[in-house]
């Protein structure tokens, strides 16, 4: 998809950003989704570019709380969109859950370019068009959301949400999953499983703990995701960005 060569030290950032710049291209993402984009790089970078080992079992926790919901629901906004649509819609059709355009400035037409983009990525039906629905507490733009997806919904998978619609659902009564690179974020302080992880690594890793437990009992789901602190995993992350030295993030390399 690019001319970065793969053996580029940079690879993987490379890619990303290219990425976000083609989103931005089409009108999937917003300008402002570059410098969300911009600022998670700063965390990944800090983070060594790699999953750590609380955002791992974040991730696991993450996904026994999605086989367990009923009405679960990923929410996509322009960046998770243009970055990762053919995992989210893999992640969708793991846990069965319904996947929901929902931008923060919303536009009709960019919310519908989504929705044909993860159409073009092998989802088959995308909530976030009806917009009859609402999260109490936020004005009309910010809060409007579909009344038989995010608004009915008990869990909801948040990556790259803003803090204070990532509070506004809590105070819903939401169950929210939020991935974040920034552990110092309020939508991950918010969140119920804050997983602080690039979302290009974390959503087709929730994908793989869910097919490893496609055949757990309800027990078993239910004792990881009340098992889960997230509390500490946010520690945990915090820890590992101010503990870490460059140079022993070059030779994870
Ligand atoms: P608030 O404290 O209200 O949540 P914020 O500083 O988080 O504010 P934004 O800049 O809108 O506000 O948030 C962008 C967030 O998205 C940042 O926390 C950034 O770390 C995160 N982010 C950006 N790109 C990625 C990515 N690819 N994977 C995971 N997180 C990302
Ligand atoms: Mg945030």
């Amino acid at each position: 998809e690019t001319e970065i060569p793969e053996d580029h030290p940079r690879y993987a950032s490379l890619v990303t950003r290219h990425r976000i710049e083609a989103g931005v291209e089409q009108g999937i993402t917003s300008k402002q989704g570059l410098i969300a984009q911009g600022r998670g790089e700063a965390f990944d970078y800090l983070l060594g570019e790699r999953t750590i080992p609380s955002a791992d079992d974040a991730a696991r926790a993450a996904a026994a709380t999605l086989l367990l919901a009923d009405r679960p629901v990923i929410s996509v906004n322009g960046n998770v969109a243009a970055l990762a649509p053919s995992e989210t819609v893999d992640l969708a059709g793991a846990v069965d859950a319904d996947l929901e355009v929902n931008l923060f400035n919303h536009t009709d037409e960019r919310a519908r370019r989504i929705a044909d983009h993860l159409r073009d990525h092998g989802a088959s039906e995308v909530k976030g068009l009806a917009g009859d629905g609402e999260i109490p507490g936020l004005d009309h733009a910010r809060g409007v959301v579909d009344a038989d997806g995010i608004e009915a919904a008990d869990v909801v998978v948040v990556p790259l949400e803003d803090g204070d619609r990532a509070a506004a659902l809590d105070a819903m009564g939401k169950t929210e999953i939020v991935v974040d690179l920034n552990p110092g974020s309020r939508s991950p302080r918010t969140a119920d499983v804050p997983i602080i992880d690039n979302l290009l690594r974390a959503v087709p890793n929730v994908t793989a703990h869910a097919r490893d437990l496609a055949d757990a009992t309800p027990a078993e789901l239910a004792g990881i995701a009340s098992s889960f602190d997230s509390e500490n995993a946010l520690d945990a992350a915090e820890e590992t960005i101010r503990g870490g030295s460059f140079e022993s993030r070059d030779d994870a390399e």
